[in-house]
């Protein structure tokens, strides 16, 4: 971002006068509860492919230090919640959470979160996990960006002539659009899409095998889930298929869906969701009310208050694109009062006698499209 030098700046400003300090000890902010995000940390490089989805391990293991360095409290999200509602919280309130369930959290975040014995929530979404394999649109992505070659002859792929210049990041998005509509227009189903992975791996000359015994964009197993469960991980819900359709049943389906693959595994009631890729609605909220939901996080970025909706809880999103300092301004929350980049604006139904209005069938499309990075 472009202002980063300067935010920076500010903040090591404020923070070397002791304003970070003094937040960290005000009413204001110990009546407020931060909500953090993480979407991976990466198992080879892939923060170096997506710093602002992913965090390297050691800049992971530095945010929980600097959490415990400032006397933090990290809470489990329902008792989280339950304390902002009921005003008791203590000070200095966070909770961690993870969405998506990527096998990263059982192999290298779970075990930190032992180490330094914090609690998290995992929001999951059920469909990959049950289907195995790696989640087909960030790993096409990733092996584009691995390829980093101009002049690919796309041709043997789509069966038709394409090049594809995978030096720049506009090039790997063009190839990427092009591979998903292919894939998407021959409505291929999970094991297809498993095929079409080998042979663009094949197209690009990346070795998948080593990346697929890393388990790279795999989600957590069944299995993994019952037992972090059982060590104490909070598994939530995230839908099943990491969509929220406009459509009232289709959007609970997808909540009863992920109930009925997670709840066996935690062993109780799931009540707590991430929108998929953030995206919400105030048409969805008496839905998830009439489904027994009790809070929602967005991306966000702020700090919630009594005066939050529980179904509309921000959440700060951190990834290796936030320097260490605009961190801390997070922690103790003067961050919050300052200007932020919307990560997803909310979705605003359409208005009545629209062409979109009368067809959710476009708004859930719409809403596919904006989930393609999982
Ligand atoms: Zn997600």
């Amino acid at each position: 971002m472009a202002s980063f030098p300067l935010k920076g700046v500010v903040l090591g400003a404020l923070e070397a006068v002791g304003l970070f300090g003094l937040f960290q000890r005000l009413a204001w902010r110990n009546q407020r509860l931060l909500i953090l995000g993480y979407h991976g940390v990466a198992l080879l490089d892939e923060h170096r492919w997506e710093p602002g989805l992913y965090q390297s391990p050691a800049t992971f293991e530095a945010r929980l230090q600097e959490i415990l360095r400032g006397g933090y409290q990290v809470l489990p999200l329902s008792e989280a919640i339950g304390r902002l509602y009921d005003g008791s919280l203590p000070p200095r309130s966070l909770v961690l959470t993870f969405d998506d369930g990527f096998a990263d959290f059982a192999e290298i975040v779970h075990p930190m979160l032992q180490r330094y014995r914090l609690p998290a929530t995992v929001y999951i979404t059920t469909c990959y996990c049950e289907a195995g394999g790696p989640v087909f649109n960030p790993f096409s992505r990733y092996l584009l960006w691995k390829c980093g070659r101009d002049g690919v002859d796309a041709a043997p792929l789509l069966g038709r002539p394409e090049r594809w210049n995978l030096t720049t990041l506009e090039g790997q998005a063009g190839a990427f659009r092009s591979l998903h509509r292919w894939a998407k227009d021959r409505g291929l189903c999970p094991r297809k899409k498993d095929q079409l992975l080998d042979q663009l791996g094949l197209l690009l000359g990346v070795d998948l095998e080593p990346l697929r015994a890393r388990r790279m964009f795999h989600l957590m197993r069944p299995a993994e889930v019952a037992e972090l469960s059982r060590a104490g991980i909070d598994f939530q819900l995230h839908t099943h298929r990491h969509r929220t359709p406009m459509d009232q049943a289709l959007f609970l389906r997808e909540i009863a869906d992920n109930r009925t693959v997670l709840e066996p595994l935690r062993g109780s009631p799931a009540t707590h969701l991430a929108y998929p890729s953030g995206v919400h609605s105030e048409v969805f909220l008496p839905w998830l009310r009439e489904a027994g939901v009790s809070s929602a996080t967005t991306v966000e970025s702020g700090i919630a208050s009594r005066a939050t909706d529980p179904l509309l809880l921000p959440r700060m999103v951190d990834t290796d694109t936030l320097s260490p300092v605009e961190f801390r301004a997070w922690l103790c929350g003067i961050r919050s009062l300052f200007p932020t980049r919307v990560r997803q604006a909310p979705l605003r139904p359409p208005p009545p006698g629209s062409p979109g209005s009368a067809d959710p069938a476009t708004a859930a499309s719409r809403h596919e499209e904006s989930a393609t990075r999982l």
